[in-house]
Formats: C-alpha cells, structure tokens, sequence
C-alpha cells in the first residue's frame, strides 16, 4: 500500500495508479513528473527505465530526485534520473532538427524557441549542447544537403564533390566553417585540431563507446574493455583533440543506451560520418531497415540503383563506425543467415532477437 493512501484515498489511489501505469508503460512524457523508488532495492529511477519493472508492492513514488534521496533511496545507473530533464531536452533537439529538416525555408531560432517552449537564448544554448552545432549550423547543413540531392540526377558532379578530398559533406564544411569557426582544410586533414568528445556507458549488449565532433555522432562502437575502445578512437583520430564528454553529453550517451535497450523507429542526431558516396548511399538505405526486419546484401545492392555491387555492398556495411544508429546489423546473407558483425556476432544476435520481439 503506498504511503499516499491516507488522505483523500480515492483520489490518492487513483495518482498512484496513473503513475504505476506509466512506469509500466515506460512512458517518457512522465520524465521529470515523478520518479520511483524501489524498496527491494533501494534504487531509483525514472518513469521510463529500461531495466526490469520492480513489484508493485516495493514501488514508492516521489515527486523529485530530492525527495527520493532524502528518503534513502540512490539514483539508478541505468536511466540516470536525475539527467531526465536533459533527456527531455535531447528529445526537444530531436524536435527542432525535424522540424529544420521539413522546413523549406529554415525556421528562425525564435521559432524553433517557441517550439520547444523555451526562450531563444537558452534553447540556443541546449541545442548547442544536445547536437554540438548551432541551430544555424545545422539548417545549413540541411540547405546543402538538399542541394546534393538536387546533383543526385548528375551522378558524376556528385562524384567530384566527394572526390574532391572533403568526403561526404564537403559542401556542408564550406558553408558552415564560419558557423563552426573551423576551416574546411582542418576536416580534410583527418579531424586535425577538431575537439572530438566521449563517453562509455554500460549496456546490456557490454560497453557502448559514444564520439562525436563539433559536428555530430562520429562513432559508436560495442566492446567489453574501455581502453581498448579509447585506443581505437584514437587510432581513427590521431589529430584530433579526444575529452572525455560532460555531463550534457552523457545525456546522449543515455539516449544511445536507450535505443539500444529498446529499439524504435530511428535515432535521428547528427552525425558526423565520414564514407565514400558509395558507401553513404548504403548507409542510408541501412538507415531505411525499419525495426525487426533485416535486407540482404543483395537486395541492399537492388536498392541503392545497384544490383551487380552485392560485394561493395558488403564491404560498405563492414566499413560502417557508428554501430547501432546506422544499423549495418540488420543486414544478413541472402539465406538469411548472420554474416560477420565489427563488433561480434553474438551482439549481431541479440540486437535482431530484441528488434524482431520490440516490433
Ligand atoms: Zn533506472
């Protein structure tokens, strides 16, 4: 019985309930409302943990982390409650990056603001730290992507862009190094002077190793040992500047961690990958794989305009570095059968085992 129950019992029941049906729900708009505490356990969490839901008979609700705290319970290493406000933030990025994307011409930040239902000087703020770019940086990046798409029709200017040494967006790094205060030249030379952030978090798959430069994800990769993670960072990135990631950060790090344990639509956050245009084009038709379903090689290859290129395909699902939100997992032989897996087959299972039960 909870220790609500004595006053108004009717009413006190009934916000007892709602709350309990969203925990079983795991339903993130309660983030921030409330969190639970667990006797058995004394942990706590936030409506929406991933982990195992407790008993009802051990669950006490408390309006904030303060609360919880004073009663004797310690935050949950899991959902991380007391970062849910900047989770909620995270999700308002989410947002206004859709809404970047959808626009034709691009929202001004007082838009975007009202948006999100905070002033323009503090939204401006937390986009900047959810997304590593400025609102203004990222519609760029949007406007020049829509002009690749126009060139899509010339295969071989496409092919000049990439091929002129910028990688995939080299057109997004002209227009947005003033936004971004760095010079194309410094891209081109491998991440040379560019401040890479990251972090590792517990998963149930192990580690989850997160990246990302100033202008998005540029890594996720799984592993068991986290230095041997933070060495191979640095050997993708030997000029660039790895910090270990703050707390904002880690907020992305948890919605990573998220998607992970429960799998669902896309994670849509920038990123930062670097490729051929052959290889992005296979990436986005990975990106196109909805949850529970996997492709083949071949049918991959039939997608992207190319049916002869079934062991270019392969190479570029091999060659992916941001395991997970570019989901080359979800690729397989034509049999069916698992193909290798960067970060181990076992981990392979598991995700499409999840993906194919969350569906
Ligand atoms: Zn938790």
């Amino acid at each position: 019985m909870p220790p609500a129950a004595s006053k108004t019992r009717s009413r006190a029941l009934s916000a007892y309930d709602r709350r309990w049906a969203a925990v079983l729900a795991r339903d993130k708009s309660f983030d921030g409302t409330f969190v639970l505490g667990v006797v058995s356990t004394g942990i706590y969490c936030r409506p929406s943990c991933p982990a195992r839901k407790p008993l009802r008979k051990n669950v006490r609700f408390y309006a904030t982390c303060a609360e919880a705290e004073a009663a004797g319970f310690r935050p949950c290493k899991r959902c991380t409650p007391k970062a849910a406000p900047q989770d909620a933030n995270a999700a308002k990025v989410v947002d206004a990056c859709r809404q970047i994307e959808a626009a034709e011409t691009s929202p001004t930040l007082e838009e975007l603001a009202q948006g999100a239902g905070m002033s323009p000087y503090h939204f401006h703020r937390v986009f900047k730290a959810v997304t590593g770019v400025t609102p203004k940086a990222y519609a760029v990046a949007q406007r020049n992507k829509r002009v690749r798409e126009v060139l899509k029709g010339d295969k071989s200017v496409t092919e000049a862009i990439y091929a002129s040494g910028f990688n995939s967006s080299g057109r997004f790094y002209a227009a947005a190094a003033q936004s971004l205060g760095m010079k194309p030249s410094q891209f081109r030379a491998g991440g040379a002077n560019t401040d890479i952030r990251y972090a590792a978090a517990a998963c149930s798959l192990g580690l989850v190793m997160v990246a990302a430069s100033p202008k998005g994800v540029c890594s996720i990769m799984l592993g068991d040992d986290e230095d041997a993670l933070i060495r191979e960072l640095r050997d993708r990135f030997p000029k660039a500047r790895l910090r270990v990631g703050d707390r904002q950060f880690a907020a992305l790090v948890a919605k990573v961690v998220d998607y992970i344990e429960a799998p669902h639509g896309r994670l849509d956050l920038p990123l930062d990958v670097r490729g051929t245009a052959f290889q992005h084009r296979v990436w986005m038709a990975l990106r196109a794989i909805p949850v529970g379903k996997t492709a083949s090689y071949a049918e991959i290859a039939q997608r992207i305009g190319q049916p002869d290129a079934v062991r270019a395909v392969a190479g570029a699902c091999a060659a992916n570095k941001i395991a997970v939100v570019i989901p080359c997992h979800r690729a397989v032989r034509s049999d069916g059968t698992l193909s290798g897996y960067r970060w181990g087959t076992a981990r392979k299972r598991a995700l499409l085992e999840r993906e194919k039960r969350k569906r």
